[in-house]
């Protein structure tokens, strides 16, 4: 059960913890208050865990404090849509917002691998008016004799250039605890010269103590990526690890999956599941058509496969794109064959924000459509 309190009521109202008694009167209900970011507004919901069925929600809706009751059937309790909630889980993060109504591009390096490849990606961000990025420092990879990342080593560089080229969120996998750590201490070195973006990859969406570790501090927002061999369902549930922890700062991105039926494809491009996301959750939702794809390859219309799948994600309401780039993809130390070049930024950019502009077309239309139908007949 979600108990949704009034606009002006925080975490610390008397209202709040008047609820919270009460609630906690009932045997086997324990409860959690949370301060969630709606897309236009602040709202501060106390979720009644565990035995709920015998709690009325009438004494509830008499509170002066409370605005309604939800109970909740569905699976995803914290990261699901239920009816009556602010209709999407936004957050602010470092002066961007983020949300089912936003759209960021976050281009960049897969691997980081030297000082100067990621000053000139930043500055081409730069130059194409982007604020986000993304900077893998900690690679989880298939073999152990493949580079696995500079860690801790390249996060001053990667930090302090960020923030000189205006860089204000950089996706960044973690795949360890420690990585947090080495995050924090390094943001602050740089005198939190940018901000960080918690990335957990698909081999770890089912790493769930980490999950928990990402979902118990609220300093850094997390993209969850789907697990390659797992449901959509499972891959969500990842999402209500970090949110049952306390942090809803959460963005879910589809990767595609593993099975040699995408074939030539490195996955199988699920994003498809992009309105399915954005039905079932609150959650902004981000594709990745770099590790869905796996490779650099034109279709007869002089449009790279990458694009194309690209834009099938935009147009189905994505609200964020994690895209490779490198400056010299052949001396990449991470899938540089998925690696698009820097002098083709500005086309990738252009082509992702016609799309964009015309899914905004596209809702506009299907409302237009909704208000002009017949109403449904009954019987
Ligand atoms: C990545 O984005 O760097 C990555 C390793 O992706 P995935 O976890 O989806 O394979
Ligand atoms: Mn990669």
């Amino acid at each position: 059960m979600i108990i949704v309190m009034k606009l002006d009521l925080t975490a610390t109202s008397l209202e709040v913890a008047e609820v919270v008694r009460i609630a906690e009167r009932y045997p086997g209900v324990t409860t959690q208050v949370r301060q969630i970011q709606g897309t236009s507004r602040a709202v501060t919901e106390v979720y009644l865990l565990g035995s709920t069925a015998g709690v009325p929600s009438e004494l509830f809706e008499q509170f002066p404090g409370v605005e309604r009751v939800i109970r909740i059937r569905e699976r995803y309790r914290a990261i699901g849509k239920h009816d009556g909630q602010a209709s999407a889980i936004g957050f602010e993060y470092n002066g961007l917002t983020f949300s089912q109504d936003t759209f960021h591009l976050f281009a960049g390096l897969c691997a980081v691998d030297n000082r100067e490849h990621t000053e000139v990606m930043f500055k081409a961000l730069q130059g194409m008016g982007l604020k986000t990025a993304r900077a893998g420092a900690y690679k989880p990879r298939t073999s152990p004799y493949d580079f696995q990342g500079h860690g801790a080593e390249c996060l001053p560089y990667v930090f302090e250039l960020a923030g000189r080229y205006g860089i204000k969120v950089v996706a960044m996998e973690v795949t360890h605890e420690s990585h947090l750590d080495e995050i924090a201490q390094a943001l602050e070195a740089s005198g939190q010269a940018t901000g960080v973006m918690l990335q957990i990859g698909t081999r770890n969406a089912q790493n769930f103590e980490l999950l928990k570790i990402v979902g118990q501090q609220t300093e850094f927002p997390v993209l969850v990526k789907r697990g390659m061999g797992i449901t959509l369902e499972e891959s969500l549930h990842a999402c209500e690890y970090v949110a049952s922890g306390g942090n809803t700062r959460i963005i879910f991105c589809l990767r595609g999956v593993k099975t040699h039926l995408g074939d030539p494809h490195r996955n199988l491009v699920d994003f498809s599941h992009v309105p399915v996301v954005r039905r079932l959750t609150r959650l902004p939702v981000c594709v990745d058509p770099s590790h869905s794809v796996g490779k650099k390859v034109r279709s007869s219309d002089g449009l790279y496969d990458i694009h194309h799948v690209t834009a099938q994600g935009i147009v189905a309401g994505a609200n964020m794109v994690l895209v490779d780039f490198h400056p010299n993809p052949d001396r990449a130390l991470c899938d540089g064959p998925q690696a698009l070049m820097l002098n083709e930024l500005q086309h990738f950019v252009e082509d992702a924000n016609l799309v964009r502009a015309t899914y905004l077309k596209r809702v506009e239309l299907a409302a237009s459509a909704a208000s002009t139908a017949a109403p449904p007949r009954v019987g």
